[in-house]
């Protein structure tokens, strides 16, 4: 299966269509994925989207892609939004609620998904647990990686990402072949805004403040897989099949 699938209607909003259809999948799959900022869901996603044929849908992509927008082009909420972005604050609820809503059907898509920073709240996980109850679809399972702090500050400081195909590389862990240049579009890769070191301290307290009590939430609700995001993207995804293969008992 591609691994960069187009992504359109996610990525640019409803009035688009993707433009490779979703594969026919036998056991359609509905994941999300939780853990603190850079403990590398973004790597794992697009691995587990390859296995599983479930679309990569990642919130913060949809900020970076409007942030790349002209500014004439963008509502007053999303302005306020990529504010935040850049100082590593949580974009509002209503305004990612919104933009989720509007994106449904990528909910409902017949290969699944896999949801990359979204829910990041109480109240998202709430609303997205009504809006998926109305499309009579379900999350199958919540993975949960986890990583200690000091790895985790490591790992945001040598990120790498292609500002074009959004492919996400390491200096030390996932080096690009030639050193700076993303290995699938040839683009010059970038350390994003957000990964400075001011923005990292403030979205780490974000995310202890407002995504860590969603472990309470989704283990009330019996869907938590607990995976250890240590060794590289390659040891963390066969420890990902495996923790899903269990816990679907397949
Ligand atoms: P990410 O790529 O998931 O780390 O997201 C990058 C940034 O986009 C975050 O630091 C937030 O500013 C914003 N963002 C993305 N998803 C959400 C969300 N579900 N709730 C609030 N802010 C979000």
């Amino acid at each position: 299966m591609n691994l960069q699938r187009d992504r359109s209607a996610w990525l640019h909003g409803p009035e688009h269509r993707c433009q490779q259809p979703p594969p026919h999948v036998t056991q359609p799959r509905r994941i999300v994925l939780l853990g603190a900022p850079g403990v590398g869901k973004g790597t794992q996603a697009a691995l587990l989207s390859a296995a599983l044929g479930a679309c990569h849908l990642s919130t913060g992509d949809i900020f970076r892609l409007a942030r790349a927008t002209s500014p004439r082009d963008l509502t007053p909420a999303m302005h306020v939004a990529i504010e935040r972005m850049g100082r590593g604050e949580l974009v509002s609820d209503e305004t990612v609620l919104l933009i989720v809503r509007e994106r449904l059907s990528c909910l409902t898509c017949r290969g699944g998904f896999l949801l990359d920073g979204f829910p990041r709240t109480v109240p998202q996980a709430a609303a997205l647990d009504v809006l998926l109850q109305h499309a009579g679809v379900g999350i199958d399972a919540i993975i949960s990686y986890e990583l200690p702090e000091p790895e985790i500050i490591a790992r945001i400081g040598g990120r790498r990402t292609c500002p074009l195909c959004k492919a996400v590389f390491h200096t030390q862990l996932r080096a690009p072949r030639r050193a700076g240049y993303c290995d699938t579009c040839g683009t010059e890769l970038v350390l994003r805004d957000d990964d400075q070191p001011g923005a990292v301290h403030v979205r780490q307290n974000a995310y202890l403040e407002s995504t860590a009590p969603l472990l309470a939430y989704y283990s009330n609700q019996g869907l938590l897989v607990h995976v250890s995001a240590t060794g590289t993207p390659e040891e963390v995804f066969a420890r990902s099949s495996l923790a899903l293969a269990t816990f679907f008992g397949s």
